[in-house]
């Protein structure tokens, strides 16, 4: 379904053209946003509507440089005995987001803030350096981390800018090659035990839902940013936004 041409960059190396907003009738919009929904397991929070999708254009490097580690993946003993198995996913990832990428159709140019990461990886893709930056604990060790449920990749998306409508998390094309599964912590590793490409993290002791880590910056590359949330009206703090702007008055909080 996913082709390296449907990501590559045509026209602009900076900070625009790096999101292209996809129709609903694209086809791509309906197999992203069935994923999400499928993804989204957590009982106690609602499912909420997927209200936009957008696609992430990469440059010519960023792509090869993924295409390169991809080939020598499949090339692989071990991968070459299942020839069948999917080696590349599309799996969430939730980080934070300083501007207003995304919030709505026009929303398309990457800001400049560093602490934005979520224009830093539509802009050049995952850093290793930068993994667990936010996040003290590295349950699989220091990787990229990434998960097909959406409910859980939710967890990690912040929203920054005071004016933003929208959750925006991105989904990203992963190289899982021959994963090596784990159900227990293993704070120290920096890569797979050799053979393997990726570590699955299954639910069972340490886990509740399953999340996958990539140990090298090629196998990983953003794909898609997916736009939702709650329509603002049905969100009681702007609510009480409106009311103390229809009468002039503040509500005591
Ligand atoms: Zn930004």
């Amino acid at each position: 379904m996913l082709t390296d041409d449907q990501f590559t960059l045509q026209d602009s190396n900076g900070r625009r053209n790096r999101i292209l907003h996809l129709p609903a009738t694209d086809p791509l919009y309906d197999f992203v946003e069935k994923r999400f929904e499928k993804g989204w397991k957590h009982p106690d929070k609602p499912k909420p509507p997927v209200h936009a999708i957008f696609k992430i254009q990469l440059t010519k490097e960023n792509l090869e440089a993924y295409q390169k580690y991809r080939t020598r993946v499949e090339a692989s003993p071990i991968v070459r005995v299942h020839p069948n198995s999917r080696i590349e996913k599309l799996l969430f990832h939730g980080t934070n987001r300083r501007c207003l990428l995304a919030d709505d159709k026009s929303r398309t140019r990457l800001c400049e803030l560093p602490e934005c990461h979520l224009c830093r990886i539509v802009g050049s893709s995952f850093d290793i350096a930068k993994c667990g930056m936010k996040h003290q604990f590295r349950r699989f060790g220091t990787g990229i981390y990434s998960t097909s449920c959406s409910s859980k990749a939710d967890d990690y998306v912040v929203d920054g800018a005071k004016k933003s409508t929208f959750r925006v998390m991105l989904a990203s094309r992963v190289i899982v090659g021959k994963p090596f599964k784990r159900r227990q912590n293993g704070t120290g590793l920096t890569g797979p035990p050799p053979g393997y490409h990726s570590i699955v993290g299954k639910p069972g002791i340490h886990l509740n839902y399953p999340e996958t880590v990539v140990y090298d910056n090629d196998a990983i590359r953003p794909a898609f940013l997916v736009v939702y949330g709650f329509p603002p009206e049905k969100d009681p703090n702007a609510l009480r936004s409106v009311i103390s702007k229809l009468f002039k008055t503040p509500i005591a909080s």
